[in-house]
């Protein structure tokens, strides 16, 4: 049996060896390392691909969802709504930029941000909510856009775990989500989706005007040559990456596949068993891309089975282990712990098992009778 990883980079590699080293030999040739014609190319497949107006590329999914909250103007305590369970960075830009973080429960079934906690969250100081389609899944973006109108609130979709996943409006139209919100970002992290071999994000919206002020803010605040009109960064794709994602962006939607094929899998081997709880399979549409694979143990030893399992060696990983209003440098004297029973529930009972484009029926059928044989 091929060696189990949580993220199998290196076979992904050799299946598309060719085309990813002549894309960056063509980098190395031309020595156009930044802002070359990669760079722009992606750019425009990745818009073609989202259906989507503008993508703004930048160093990486952090950034971008700095970069686009700074372009809506958000000012220092602004309150922006977002999940408690989610990657840090999320919360983090949030803080950096002054704004106050209101971090709220999210739902069992989809693990994504609530709709009843954001309703109770929204004050006369709320600017905007980031919804994350956490592990893959997407939001539940139809009401959350519903209340942004109500409200007159923005909606900054934190998309680095779901790139390519369709959301299905009520009247049965689809959008890939990233493309719904008035403002989007992801990121190219190697493990995510859609990953290239280093760092790198990008920006999405459908508004010109934004899209506009985005592009200089990437670039040191400036929209022509030496002159700086507002405070900016600098966050740029290279070039090199560009290139990868260049080679990558036309397998995106045959790895996502995969990646389904692969949980549904999993999910036919653990259904109706009473110590584990498989996350549900297309809810509402296509609508999960499975970034991780997350399972919840209940009535049962969440760590011995992790420890079982790495005895095993299968690996396995908590993502989230510690809700974000417990962490240090997001406490706030507002949270009360019983506003947050999911995430705090959560955090005891997920486990995520390895979760790739390669893996194959022999890998699967091993992790399988390994989780499974630890309740026997
Ligand atoms: C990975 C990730 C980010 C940050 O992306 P980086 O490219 O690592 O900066 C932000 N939000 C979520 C939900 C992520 O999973």
């Amino acid at each position: 049996m091929k060696k189990l990883q949580m993220v199998d980079l290196k076979s992904q590699y050799d299946k598309i060896k060719d085309t990813v080293n002549a894309s960056i030999q063509e980098v190395l040739d031309t020595t156009t390392y930044i802002n070359g014609p990669q760079v722009h190319q992606f750019q425009n497949a990745l818009e073609g691909y989202l259906d989507v107006k503008h993508v703004i590329p930048c160093a990486n999914g952090t950034d971008a969802l700095q970069i686009a909250m700074m372009g809506l103007g958000l000012k220092p305590g602004d309150e922006v709504i977002t999940a408690d369970f989610t990657f840090a960075a999320t919360v983090e830009v949030i803080a950096l930029l002054q704004l106050t973080p209101v971090l709220v429960d999210v739902d069992m079934e989809t693990m994504n941000i609530s709709i009843d906690a954001i309703k109770k969250a929204i004050t006369p100081n709320t600017k905007a909510i980031v919804p994350v389609h956490l592990f893959g899944r997407a939001a539940n973006m139809e009401a959350i856009m519903q209340l942004a109108l109500e409200h007159d609130l923005y909606v900054i979709e934190d998309n680095a775990q779901a790139i390519g996943a369709n959301y299905t409006f009520k009247d049965g139209s689809k959008k890939k989500v990233g493309a719904i919100g008035h403002v989007a970002s992801t990121s190219f992290f190697p493990s995510k989706n859609l990953g290239c071999y280093g760092d790198g994000g990008a920006i999405f919206t459908n508004d010109d005007a934004l899209a506009h002020t985005l592009r200089g803010i990437v670039n040191h605040g400036m929209y022509v040559r030496y002159h700086h009109d507002v405070v900016g960064v600098n966050s740029r794709l290279d070039s090199v990456q560009a290139a990868v994602l260049n080679a990558k962006l036309p397998h995106l939607n045959d790895y996502n596949k995969a990646r389904r094929a692969a949980a549904a899998k999993y999910n036919v081997a653990f259904a109706n068993h009473k110590n584990i709880v498989t996350p549900v399979f297309d809810l509402n549409g296509d609508d999960h891309v499975f970034h991780q694979y997350t399972l919840r143990i209940i009535d049962a030893d969440r760590n011995a089975l992790m420890e079982h399992l790495q005895n095993k060696g299968v690996p396995c990983a908590i993502y989230y282990p510690i809700p974000l209003h417990s962490q240090k440098a997001y406490l706030d004297v507002r949270y009360r712990e019983d506003d947050f029973p999911v995430t705090n529930q959560l955090v005891n009972e997920v486990i995520s098992l390895p979760m790739h484009t390669e893996l194959d029926d022999e890998q699967i059928g091993f992790i399988v009778d390994s989780v499974l044989e630890f309740f026997k």
